[in-house]
């Protein structure tokens, strides 16, 4: 039954360490998840695989996607980086019975929130300051100066939209936040 699948959304703000606490949760098999692969638009990095981390598209393959009505949501997250979720993707995790986890950026993760209502558990996570921000990008060195400027920018209104999310984790100790975001996800899938 699709409906008794349930949702886990994690948006956050840059250099929140949000993909290391997607990871984590993924480790955690009595949580029956399956994550969420998007399409995006913007360079592969070095060590991700296409089909598993996003499935890869030029902008003009994405726009076709667009048009062709294909997302169940799409964000133009920096100028000319789109990502989407692919509503075919979305249908055989909730037809295959596993719970889905999805790692969208805010717009999208109060699209897909509003989509499945109380289906749905939306978390918010960030960093405890701009500037431990700043560093955990500049230490990750994924992306250019400017990248990483234009990602500094858009924390302060990531964070106004971030604070629509049902839960709202401060990832000030790594540790900590394992245990909370644990904690919360377990009560919500009730496991
Ligand atoms: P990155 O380039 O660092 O992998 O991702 C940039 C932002 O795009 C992150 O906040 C990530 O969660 C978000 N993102 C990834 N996939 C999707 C998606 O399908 N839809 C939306 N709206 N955002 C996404």
């Amino acid at each position: 039954m699709l409906h008794l699948n349930k949702i886990i959304i994690i948006s956050g703000s840059s250099g929140s360490g949000k993909t290391t606490l997607v990871n984590y949760l993924m480790l955690h098999s009595e949580f029956n998840l399956t994550f969420s692969v998007s399409a995006c638009s913007r360079q592969k990095r070095p060590l991700e695989i296409d089909g598993k981390n996003y499935f890869f598209l030029s902008v003009d393959e994405f726009k076709e996607k667009i048009n062709n009505d294909h997302f169940l949501e799409w964000e133009e997250v920096y100028k000319d980086h789109f990502y989407g979720t692919l509503k075919s993707s979305t249908m055989s995790i909730l037809h295959s019975g596993k719970n889905i986890l999805f790692d969208v950026d805010v717009k999208g993760a109060r699209s897909i929130k509003a989509y499945f209502k109380d289906q749905a558990l939306s978390i918010f996570i960030k960093a405890p300051t701009v500037s431990i921000a700043r560093d955990r990008l500049m230490q990750r060195a994924t992306e250019s100066a400017r990248e990483i400027n234009f990602r500094i920018n858009k924390i302060q209104d990531e964070i106004v939209i971030g604070q629509q999310m049902d839960y709202q984790l401060i990832n000030d100790d790594l540790t900590d936040s394992k245990d909370e975001i644990k904690c919360v996800v377990k009560n919500f899938l009730d496991v």
